[in-house]
């Protein structure tokens, strides 16, 4: 997708913040962290948001979970725990364009969210 910020870090093969990658996922540190641990979790495929995945192509948030609970266990928020985001949409947040979702850890969290 011409100019989109996460499908250029998607094709960059050699980002340092790269946490994890499979054949339909990576994950990198986020550059504005909101807690000690703040991870993207990336489709590779461009989708704008959730309301943009066909009703075949969900799989792709299954795994984004199941590769989140891999991190939280590699970065140990599995003992305290953590949060999983996804903004959808400018009202909610969402800033970039691309499937995404926040795991965030290592603090206190509130509730309810701002
Ligand atoms: P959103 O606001 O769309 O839910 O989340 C976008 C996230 O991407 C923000 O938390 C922001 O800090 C992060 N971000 C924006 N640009 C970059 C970048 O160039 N590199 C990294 N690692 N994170 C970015
Ligand atoms: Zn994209």
């Amino acid at each position: 997708m011409v100019d989109c910020l996460f499908c250029k870090i998607v094709n960059k093969k050699d980002d340092s913040d790269l946490v994890y990658q499979d054949e339909k996922v990576i994950v990198f540190k986020d550059i504005n962290p909101q807690a000690p641990v703040h991870l993207l979790l990336v489709s590779k495929e461009h989708f704008e948001n959730i309301l943009d995945l066909e009703e075949n192509q969900f799989d792709i948030i299954g795994h984004i979970h199941q590769v989140a609970v891999k991190m939280a266990k590699k970065f140990n928020l599995d003992e305290d725990g953590f949060r999983l985001v996804n903004n959808t949409k400018q009202k909610a947040g969402q800033t970039v364009f691309h499937i995404h979702f926040h795991l965030l850890g290592g603090r206190e969290m509130q509730w309810p969210p701002g």
